[in-house]
């Protein structure tokens, strides 16, 4: 979204007093651009039929007639669709040669420009890896500079990844107002930004802030009605017109006008000039939807700069096209001392004093945990079809056929990762669109999970055994794929439509279970399963539903309903509940959680947890609004009900604690929270995880609608919360004139806690929120929000959020001293984002008569130390050689045999005394349970580079710390690999083959 911003801009037209008196004239780069929303207003079919298609036909017929002429490519969702589907064979041609000469430039790479705050690391990887793959096999190109222009706030988790994949220097432009303002002053708006804590300057970036124009041409010209420098005008939905003429054209270049028009560049030239150090801008030209008709932007601009050039002496000022890579050269080359940034953030972001960006952190909660799953799912159907190919290169799945699958998955989960997708700023029929492909392409990836599980994993014939029925039991089979490279025992609930039941596992084994009445329906059961699974391991489970069941029948113990009215009595009747973590106790009085203890150090925090509600303005008569973007709170929270009633369902597995919430006495409730207490006495069941599942909506209209939990932690309203699930960042409360509330508002991604000296509560989450410490002891987390204002330009574009969804996000609670949680928060993230797929392959049926096969030896399991995460296995199936100077001597098809493996040190030094150390692995020792490895290359983040060859630009900062740019150390020849806190490395493996 641009003009947004572009409207602000509008005050300017002052002369720079610093740049008076210097001789050279103030060397200007015109950087000609379109910023392609994936996604945002329109679907992605009407923007390419609108105008985004338009952008490249015509961008590379005008930068074939004139040399000088440069556009930079940025969205590469569109870019391909125009390739694969549009492009002539002479535009490939011509593309192919405007690249070559360096005057069409590929900036980031990835297929969008992802949002940087609610967005996961996984899938910002993704993103990127799918957009760089493609250049990489198609023009041999590896982007090398970033432009996040648009994304609301930057995370320091971008530049450190963007540093990881070869970039030279990143570029970002949406960061708070005034503090925008006083890096202009201060011409600080550049620096060398270490993202990473841990690893410091080795991943250190040359990162430039836009300055207050952002990334659109200044629109005010003081001589036109017209905008200025938007030659081929707005866009037209649906159709663009057949006569060329757009709405708002701007005033041609011609005689009469282009004194004026060089008056105005010229001085707003020198207006940016004075914010920076060197004597060079950046001018970015160009806006949302622009350059769909470059004929008359460039027949406009060549003679406008060539009358600026023509008089530079008089005007003090030089102007040309250039891609992005040309400014930063000049940059780099001016050889100046750059000041660090450290791994702070710049989130969250406020655009105006009561314009915060901190809704979106929960706008589309169901769009939120769509996106997330959708990746979990990949990244599960990932490993699992590497693993088959490796083991059975010529078994009945066909390769081909299941890289079409996941293709297809990883478009959709990289598409949803722009900056108005997974954000929820998009219209409704843009959201819709994600949804449909996300789920799709899900259906798509469990086809191909159900034929990697079931399908004969070679041609040998089965020895078939008959069986006669005997027993009048139904039976269901599930399996149950761990898809970490951990060993993991925990529970899995799989609904069932019987009452009883028995589990057994597929060596004949009875196996813990539970079985009771479901949270959400009066018609099914949850059975609940106690899994053991080695790190990439699957099993098949086989439930019976006999008379007499063998899993435990949880029954339910219901208490009254009780009214907020009566709470004077509180905290007499206390009832616990008892695990071998924690005790928590119940207060009859409310029905609400009234303390944990958590039993290793005997300690009791005093927790409660409810809902409130902020109250949204929708009339922008009446002040700020709440939309899809901003969260304008109408005053503090409100309690959200008027009674609670409690039941408790005490289990051998797992006790289950269900609170419904009532906004009054009527009997519907609107809220619930469903808490699941592991029994896991004697077991391996992890028991610090307390698993919320929380049930809200509709709401009503323009209500936001927030979980508390409100503690007796000393945390002084300072709370962390993540950046992209990568770091933690510390969040210390901050008063400001105005709008303190929404400004005190955070993304979560994966994880946030709070904290004092002695204990820590600890959130990890399966979707992303908004999160705020607004009271001492207080986390409070943004779940929902429904609104409706009457902002003109909201109701044009349909972005007034009425999103009358029920969302049921799963958060995953934690308490401990914060030495213990800092060894577990990390893990629970990881496995909560990749729970078990438990898939059931069969309907409940009388046993089979023909009795499968003894599975042969079941598939061996694959385990990485505790601290470090399987981040990727994958098989990419690109084309290109790895070596680059003979890369374009393509393989006509995909590689199946390279198989790309990323690992993750989850810990940042300091973290733990033990887990935070470097970690040496044999990787041909880790990988046995797969295969036999033969060879492995260290490559960027992105795949493309090898690593031994990757050279990025050293700035020179003020520390002048020794560089060691070279990047991560190449493994030795014995295939061992150090990884340092933090440290993501990136692989090519080689597999024996077995194919003989
Ligand atoms: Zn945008």
């Amino acid at each position: 979204m641009g003009f947004v911003a572009a409207v602000v801009f509008a005050v300017c037209c002052w002369f720079s007093h610093g740049v008076a008196g210097q001789e050279e004239p103030i060397q200007t780069f015109v950087i000609p651009h379109s910023h392609m929303d994936v996604g945002w207003v329109y679907t992605i079919q009407e923007s390419m039929h609108a105008y985004a298609a338009n952008v490249y036909s015509s961008v590379t017929e005008e930068l074939s007639k004139v040399k000088e002429r440069r556009f930079i490519a940025v969205e590469q969702e569109f870019f391909r669709l125009w390739w694969d589907t549009v492009a002539s064979d002479t535009q490939k041609k011509q593309v192919r040669q405007l690249i070559k000469e360096g005057r069409l430039e590929f900036i980031i790479g990835g297929q969008v420009m992802h949002d940087e705050a609610v967005t996961d690391l996984d899938d910002d990887i993704l993103q990127m890896m799918e957009g760089h793959g493609f250049l990489y096999e198609t023009f041999g190109v590896r982007p090398q500079f970033s432009w996040h222009v648009d994304p609301f706030g930057a995370s320091a988790t971008t530049p450190v990844l963007f540093a990881l994949a070869g970039f030279n220097a990143h570029l970002i432009s949406r960061i708070d107002y005034d503090l925008k303002d006083i890096m202009q002053k201060n011409k600080k708006l550049q620096f060398v930004w270490r993202g990473s804590p841990s690893l410091k300057s080795q991943q250190e970036i040359f990162t430039h802030t836009m300055d207050q124009f952002s990334y659109c041409t200044p629109s005010y010209l003081p001589f036109s009605n017209c905008s200025g420098f938007y030659w081929n005008g707005v866009a037209l939905f649906p159709d663009p017109p057949k006569d060329g003429v757009y709405p708002n054209m701007s005033l041609p270049v011609t005689k009469e006008t282009v004194h004026a028009y060089a008056k105005t560049m010229v001085e707003n030239i020198k207006q940016r000039a004075a914010w920076f150090r060197t004597n060079h801008v950046l001018w970015p030209w160009g806006c949302d939807k622009q350059f769909y008709n470059s004929s008359v932007q460039f027949n406009n601009m060549d003679p406008l700069m060539k009358y600026i050039n023509q008089n530079s002496k008089e005007f003090g000022v030089t102007v040309q096209y250039a891609t992005l890579s040309e400014y930063f050269q000049t940059i780099y080359q001016s050889n100046l001392t750059w000041e660090v940034r450290g791994s702070e953030d710049f989130l969250p972001y406020s655009t105006e004093p009561y314009q915060a960006w901190t809704g979106f952190y929960a706008s589309r909660n169901v769009l939120k945990g769509v996106a997330r799953q959708a990746s979990s799912r990949l990244y599960a159907a990932e490993t699992l079809f590497t693993r088959y190919r490796i083991s059975f290169p010529d078994g009945p799945v066909a390769k081909d056929w299941a890289l079409d699958k996941l293709r297809a998955l990883r478009w959709a989960v990289s598409e949803v990762q722009h900056h108005d997708g997974i954000t929820g700023t998009e219209s409704p029929k843009v959201a819709d669109m994600y949804l449909q492909h996300l789920l799709q392409a899900m259906m798509g990836a469990e086809e191909l999970l159900a034929a990697l599980f079931l399908l004969p994993h070679n041609l040998q014939s089965p020895s078939i055994l008959g069986e006669p029925d005997i027993e009048q039991t139904l039976e269901q089979h599930v399996i149950v794929y761990n898809p970490l490279a951990w060993n993991i025992t925990t529970i899995v609930n799989v609904t069932v439509t019987q009452p009883s039941a028995a589990v057994f596992d597929d060596d004949g084994q009875p196996v813990p279970a539970q079985i009771q009445g479901s949270a959400h329906s009066n018609a099914t059961y949850d059975l609940f399963i106690v899994v053991e699974l080695g790190g990439l391991q699957y099993r098949k489970y086989l439930i019976k539903f006999p008379e007499n069941s063998k899993a435990y029948e949880a029954k339910a113990v219901s208490f009254e309903r009780r009214s907020v009215k009566d709470r004077a009595k509180a905290g007499r009747l206390l009832l616990p509940v008892l695990s071998e973590c924690y005790e928590l106790l119940f207060d009859q009085d409310t029905n609400l959680l009234h303390s944990i203890t958590y039993l290793e150090e005997k300690r009791r925090v005093m927790i409660t947890q409810d809902f409130w509600e902020y109250d949204a303005n929708g009339d922008v008569k009446a002040g700020p609004i709440s939309d899809n973007y901003i969260f304008s709170a109408n005053g503090s929270a409100v309690r959200a009900y008027k009674a609670v009633e409690m039941e408790i369902i005490p289990g051998k597995i797992v006790t289950e604690i269900r609170h419904h919430i009532y906004f009054g006495y009527i009997f519907y409730y609107a809220y619930s929270i469903t808490t699941r207490v592991p029994e896991c006495f004697g077991t391996k069941l992890p028991c610090h995880r307390l698993e919320q599942t929380y049930s809200l909506g509709p709401l009503s209209l323009n209500t936001e609608v927030v979980l508390r939990t409100s503690t007796s932690v000393k945390n002084n309203r300072t709370l962390y919360s993540d950046d992209n699930g990568y770091q933690m960042m510390k969040r210390t409360y901050r008063k400001f004139t105005n709008n303190t509330l929404a400004r005190n508002y955070f993304p979560m991604v994966r994880t946030a806690y709070i904290e004092d000296d002695l204990s820590r509560l600890v959130l990890v989450s399966d979707r992303a929120h908004g999160v705020s410490s607004q009271t001492d002891g207080q986390l409070e987390v943004m779940l929902h929000r429904r609104l409706w204002n009457n902002l003109q330009w909201n109701l044009g574009y349909n972005l007034t959020l009425n999103d009358s969804s029920v969302v049921r996000p799963t958060l995953w609670m934690m308490l401990g001293s914060v030495s213990a949680t800092s060894k577990l928060y990390q893990r629970e993230a990881v496995q909560l984002q990749h729970r078990p797929v438990v898939m059931p392959i069969d309907q409940p049926q009388k046993p089979w008569q023909v009795k499968e096969p003894k599975r042969g030896s079941p598939l061996r399991s694959v385990v990485l130390p505790p601290n470090l995460h399987l981040l990727s296995l994958s098989i990419p199936g690109w084309n290109y050689c790895s070596n680059h100077s003979v890369h374009l001597n393509l393989h006509s098809q995909p590689d199946y045999d390279r198989i790309l493996l990323r690992i993750m040190h989850l810990f940042e030094e300091g973290e733990d005394p033990e887990l935070s150390k470097p970690v040496t692995i044999n990787l041909k020792e880790a990988l046995q349970g797969m295969g036999e490895v033969k060879g492995v290359e260290e490559r960027s983040l992105t795949g493309t580079w090898d690593i031994a060859s990757l050279q990025r630009w050293k700035w020179k900062t003020a520390d002048n710390l020794e560089k060691d740019n070279k990047q991560q150390r190449r493994q030795d020849d014995d295939f061992t690999v150090t990884i340092s806190p933090k440290e993501i490395r990136t692989f090519f493996v080689h597999f024996v083959s077995r194919n003989f």
